[in-house]
């Protein structure tokens, strides 16, 4: 007999949805530190449109875009959907799962009910008139991330997507794995083929800041699969070995450098020197790491406000700073000498169009790229999990919380399969 709510970690029926289910919510009342703002609560199941799917979340990804939402900052994103006509008073995280299908829309051919998949962040109305003509979709005044600018994401026991954010689960990976790698997998993906003619290619350096990081760790396996060089950027010598096992030439440690943040103004000479003498050494153990006089041809930036002035000044000439995140601030200072002179280009890059997570998790099934899953936690620790990535006190590469899947021992470590 099917009861009105399971117990985290209970399996369901398949196919019977309960009327209510356990969330880890955000209100905005308690707008904070993740500690202090996700609670978990009980919530109703939503009900799914003609497009769209419901799916049983088995695992969960943790990603930074849960931790602004807990802030509040840079978007009050229960405000945002309020004013978009959405009347719910909380927000439910969690922009990664794998799980299971459990009711499909009538207009969906594919997954159905049964289907084990991965669920990529990606959401847009298909009747929109650009999408319609082509465009990506990306570009379309309806995308949304779900989780983020869509409610009911996955830190819940079902989660609500459309169909097309459904892909097949690896099935070489734990429910857990399969959780933790296609939003940073794919932004990266994106970060690195979708912007032509600065395409990632063979035997061309790319920097990546952060390389231990979610992000990070994902940009550096794809640059090593297509034969790339990376070198990361990292803040401290214990994430060099890390970095190296998943590809990386060799790291540069951020912390041996003092020129971080906003440009000096050009016009206070003695200060811009000083920036220009740091700059040009972080440049120089760049090309150390590479052994040779060539420059990153990519930079894979999203620190930002911190490192932007860096990136640009270290990119080759007639290269790409691909951004897709701010995490130290939002005033990214640009020199715009070395932009024209150089013809050097500074793009801007949010999540992925649906070809490029598939790509992404082709990649992924292939072996070809790891989810760098480091750590697994309890529904119930999804707080702390966050409040670690708050911190920039969590594990190196990915991390994921258990929902439905089972506890088979915390922080397993899948191996990074070798080129
Ligand atoms: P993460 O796992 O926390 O990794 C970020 C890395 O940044 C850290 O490992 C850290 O490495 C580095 N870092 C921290 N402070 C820094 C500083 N002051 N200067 C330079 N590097 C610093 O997070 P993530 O999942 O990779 O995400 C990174 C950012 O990208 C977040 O802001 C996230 O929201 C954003 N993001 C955006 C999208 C999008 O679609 N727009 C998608 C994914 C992620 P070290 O301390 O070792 O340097």
């Amino acid at each position: 007999m099917s009861k009105d709510l399971y117990p985290i970690g209970e399996v369901p029926p398949l196919g019977v949805v309960p009327p209510t289910m356990y969330a880890c919510t955000v209100r905005a009342e308690r707008y904070g530190e993740p500690k202090d703002s996700l609670q978990i609560e009980v919530v109703p199941v939503p009900s799914i449109g003609d497009d769209e799917v419901l799916v049983y979340v088995m695992a969960a990804g943790i990603n930074y875009n849960n931790v602004w939402a807990s802030l509040g900052v840079p978007v009050d994103v229960i405000r945002a959907r309020q004013n978009d006509g959405e009347n719910l008073d909380f927000h439910i995280g969690g922009s990664d799962a794998s799980g299971i299908v459990y009711q499909v829309g009538k207009n969906v051919q594919w997954p159905r009910v049964g289907d084990e998949v991965v669920l990529h962040c990606g959401s847009w109305d298909d009747n929109c008139p650009k999408v319609k003509a082509g465009i990506d979709p990306m570009y379309s005044p309806t995308y949304r991330i779900w989780g983020y600018e869509r409610n009911w994401g996955s830190f819940a026991q079902f989660t609500r997507v459309q169909a097309k954010q459904c892909l097949p689960r690896p099935q070489h990976l734990s429910w857990e794995a399969a959780a933790s790698y296609m939003l940073v997998g794919a932004t990266a993906y994106r970060m690195l083929f979708g912007f032509p003619p600065n395409v990632v290619q063979e035997g061309q350096p790319v920097l990546v800041w952060g390389g231990a990081g979610g992000l990070g760790s994902l940009a550096i396996q794809i640059c090593r699969a297509v034969g790339a060089i990376p070198v990361a950027v990292v803040s401290d010598q214990s994430k060099y070995e890390y970095c190296i096992e998943l590809g990386a030439k060799g790291c540069v440690n951020r912390n041996d450098y003092s020129h971080w943040g906003m440009l000096p103004h050009w016009t206070d000479k003695e200060k811009f020197d000083v920036w220009l003498k740091e700059a040009r050494r972080f440049g120089s153990a760049i090309r150390n790491v590479l052994g040779s006089s060539e420059a990153p041809a990519i930079v894979v930036e999203h620190p930002g406000e911190n490192t932007i002035p860096s990136s640009i000044f270290v990119c080759a000439t007639g290269g790409m700073v691909v951004t897709c995140a701010g995490t130290t601030g939002y005033n990214g200072t640009v020199d715009v000498r070395y932009l024209w002179m150089r013809q050097k280009r500074f793009q801007g890059s949010h999540f992925a169009n649906y070809e490029q997570a598939k790509s992404l998790n082709d990649m992924v099934i292939a072996g070809r790229v790891d989810p760098c899953l480091s750590r697994t936690f309890q529904f119930s620790e999804l707080p702390q999990a966050h409040q670690l990535m708050y911190e920039n006190a969590h594990p190196h590469g990915n991390m994921a919380v258990l929902v439905g899947a089972p506890d088979r021992g915390m922080g397993r470590r899948i191996p990074v399969p070798k080129p």
